[in-house]
C-alpha cells in the first residue's frame, strides 16, 4: 500500500467528509501534512530541479477538489476520462506521465467523487441511447491510492446500476481487495498492464512484479469482473519471445476456461517521442532503455506529431509471435489490437 512522505490538502477539502476524514487518519499517523491553495501546491513540495521534484512528488499525496468538470475525450478506448485521480506512484522509466504532468509528478485525488458522478451521469444522458464507456486510469494508476479515497469502490456501485454506461480502468498494482466483494453486475472491466519480470525489475520502479499482477488478476477474475490485459511495452531484447510466452502461460494458468475465452488483449510495442526521450533522461540519466533513433523509425502520429516506433519487419514479428502465441494458449477472439 502506498505510505505517501507528505500530504498536502488544498484549501476547500475539509468541507468535504472524505477530506475531513483523510485529514484526520494522516494527523495520527505522523506524516507531513501542509495545507495550501492549489497554486501553491507544488511550492510544499521540496526539489529544485525537474529530477528531484520527480523524486519528492512521487512520494506525495495531494488531495483536491476537482473544480473543473469538463471531461476529456478518451479515444478510442472509451468516450470520456472519469477524472478520479492524477498521477501514479510508479517510477516507470518509460511512462507516459513523466511528459504529461511535466512538473506536477504528485498524485491527486479528489474529495467530491459524488459532484464527478453527477458529472458523469450528465454526459451518459446526453449521449443516450447510445452506451457511454468511462476510462478511469487515463492520467494514473488508481489502485495504490485506492485504500485512501475508495473512488473506484463508489464507482463500480455507481455503474453497476447503469444501464447504458460501462467503467474500465487499467493497473499494474494489486491493492484490489476491497473491489471483490462489491455487486458490479459485470459493468467494470478491470485491466491489467503485464509485462515480463525482467522489464518490471528493469524498467517499472515501485510497481508490482508480474507473480504479484498476476495473483490480483485471479482474484478478480473469481470475482467474475470482465477482465482485459494491456502487454506494453513490448519490448524486443534477447530471450524476449521465451519470456513472454512463460508470462502468458502463467497468466493463463491462473484463469478458468470461462474467463480466459472472455479476456480481452491489447499489446503495444516501445515507442517513444522526442519531447519523452528528452523528459526521461533528464530523470534518469543512465536509463537503458532503447531510445537510439538510428534503430527506429520515425513515424507520423494523427496529433501533428511523430513517434520512433521499432522497424517494420520488428513489429511484424511481434505481432506474429503474440497472434500465435494467444491464439494457441488463451483461444481466437481474445485480441483487440497489437501495434
Ligand atoms: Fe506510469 Fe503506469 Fe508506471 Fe504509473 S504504473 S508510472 S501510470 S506506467
Amino acid at each position: 500500500m502506498f505510505k505517501p512522505q507528505r500530504v498536502i490538502f488544498e484549501t476547500g477539502t475539509l468541507d468535504y467528509e472524505l477530506g475531513r476524514s483523510l485529514y484526520s487518519h494522516f494527523s495520527s499517523s505522523g506524516i507531513e501534512i501542509n495545507q495550501c491553495a492549489l497554486n501553491r501546491v507544488k511550492s510544499c513540495i521540496p526539489g529544485e530541479d525537474f529530477s528531484s521534484l520527480y523524486k519528492h512528488g512521487k512520494q506525495t499525496l495531494v488531495i483536491g477538489v476537482k473544480k473543473s468538470l469538463s471531461f476529456q475525450s478518451c479515444k478510442p478506448s472509451a468516450h470520456y476520462q472519469l477524472p478520479l485521480v492524477s498521477g501514479c506512484v510508479g517510477q516507470c522509466e518509460y511512462c507516459y506521465l513523466n511528459t504529461q504532468l511535466g512538473d506536477k509528478p504528485f498524485v491527486r485525488v479528489y474529495v467530491n467523487i459524488d459532484d464527478i458522478l453527477n458529472r458523469a451521469d450528465k454526459y451518459i444522458q446526453e449521449r443516450l441511447p447510445e452506451s457511454t464507456i468511462f476510462e478511469g486510469a487515463a492520467t494514473s494508476d488508481p489502485i495504490p491510492v485506492e485504500p485512501y479515497t475508495g473512488a473506484l469502490k463508489t464507482c463500480i456501485n455507481f455503474f453497476a446500476n447503469q444501464k447504458n454506461a460501462r467503467f474500465r480502468f487499467v493497473t499494474k498494482f494489486t491493492d484490489i481487495d476491497s473491489l471483490l466483494d462489491l455487486e458490479h453486475n459485470k459493468h467494470t472491466e478491470i485491466r491489467f498492464s503485464l509485462n515480463t519480470n525482467n522489464i518490471i525489475s528493469t524498467y517499472e520502479h515501485k510497481t508490482a512484479s508480474a507473480e504479484k499482477r498476476i495473483e490480483a488478476v485471479g482474484k478478480v477474475a473469481k470475482a467474475g469482473y470482465p477482465i482485459g490485459f494491456l502487454i506494453a511495452p513490448v519490448f524486443i531484447y534477447e530471450g524476449w519471445k521465451e519470456d513472454y510466452k512463460n508470462l502468458l502461460i502463467k497468466l493463463r494458468n491462473t484463469l478458468d476456461d470461462d474467463t480466459a475465452k472472455n479476456a480481452s488483449f491489447e499489446i503495444i510495442t516501445h515507442r517513444y517521442t522526442e519531447r519523452a526521450k528528452n523528459k526521461i533522461l533528464e530523470i534518469f540519466p543512465d536509463t537503458t532503455l532503447d531510445m537510439i533513433n538510428e534503430n527506429r523509425k520515425f513515424k507520423f502520429g494523427q496529433f501533428g506529431y511523430g513517434k520512433y516506433v521499432y522497424p517494420k519487419e520488428a513489429i511484424a514479428e511481434v505481432k506474429e509471435f503474440f497472434t500465435k502465441e494467444i491464439n494457441q494458449i488463451f483461444g481466437e477472439g481474445t485480441i483487440k489490437y497489437i501495434i
